[in-house]
């Protein structure tokens, strides 16, 4: 029920903190499960546990993530699949291990879109809904080369409710979030930007934010961002200053 999405200095232990920390701030809204991706140049690496935040920081106390600059954090409440570590998001699509992706929400015709990917020959590890995303949207950027344009094909297809981040390996400083009837957030840093399902995930960090409308795309990088339209149609999003205390 939370989703916090952060790329800023490269290798900086900041990445994971400021997504472990988002995760800590969206807890009251709500959970079972939480994991993270951090993004290195040759693949993706996760960490995710049923059950409260304290056994994800065991985990990652256990096998330690790399510095990175790009980093991801999910708080699940399940809708598809029990809340065990393997339905926890993210979840990875394609076997080289370079694309992983977080969801709040629920996608509606997932059934028949894993049907598909399964007579393809897809193995899913996962009894999720939004496995079928993050094979989708793998698979769009093996032919697209890039995250926002492969992002912006599975989007068309997909019904229901999402909010969706997703990092890929082969654009190490990228993460490309998508909503649809569930909340997503930009928040504005210097040489860092964040993502959050609520400002609270980024509010110690930075006040400058920009809401995402409805059916839009938004990709972020240390120093840039930039917000389409489902349709590919650019979009200018106002920039506001949270002056509240989330
Ligand atoms: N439908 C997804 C799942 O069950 C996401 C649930 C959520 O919003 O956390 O894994």
């Amino acid at each position: 029920c939370g989703i916090v999405g952060y790329v800023g200095p490269r290798t900086s232990e900041k990445a994971l903190g400021v997504v472990m920390e988002g995760l800590g701030r969206l807890e009251y809204r709500g959970y079972d499960s939480a994991g993270v991706a951090v993004v290195e140049d040759d693949g993706v690496q996760t960490r995710k546990r049923a059950g409260k935040l304290a056994n994800l920081q065991q985990a990652l106390a256990d096998a330690p993530l790399p510095p990175t600059a790009t980093a991801i954090g999910h708080t699940r409440w399940a809708t598809h699949g029990g809340p065990t570590d393997a339905n926890a998001h993210p979840h990875r699509g394609g076997a080289d291990g370079k694309l992983a992706l977080v969801h709040n929400g629920i996608i509606e015709n997932f059934h028949a879109l894993k049907s598909s990917l399964l007579e393809d020959g897809v193995s899913f590890t996962s009894e999720t809904d939004t496995e079928v995303v993050a094979h989708l949207v793998e698979r769009a950027f093996g032919r697209t080369g890039d995250l926002t344009d492969a992002m912006r094909e599975v989007v068309g297809t997909l019904e229901g409710a999402f909010t969706l981040l997703a990092v890929h390996a082969d654009q190490p400083e990228v993460v490309v979030g998508a909503r649809r009837n569930s909340p997503l957030v930009v928040g504005l840093g210097e040489g860092e930007n964040y993502l959050g399902s609520d400002v609270a995930a980024f509010i110690g960090h930075t006040r400058q934010a920009l809401e995402l409308g409805q059916d839009q795309i938004v990709t972020i990088s240390p120093d840039t961002y930039t917000v389409i339209n489902f349709d590919g149609s650019p979009s200018d999003g106002k920039t506001y200053e949270v002056t509240w205390d989330a």
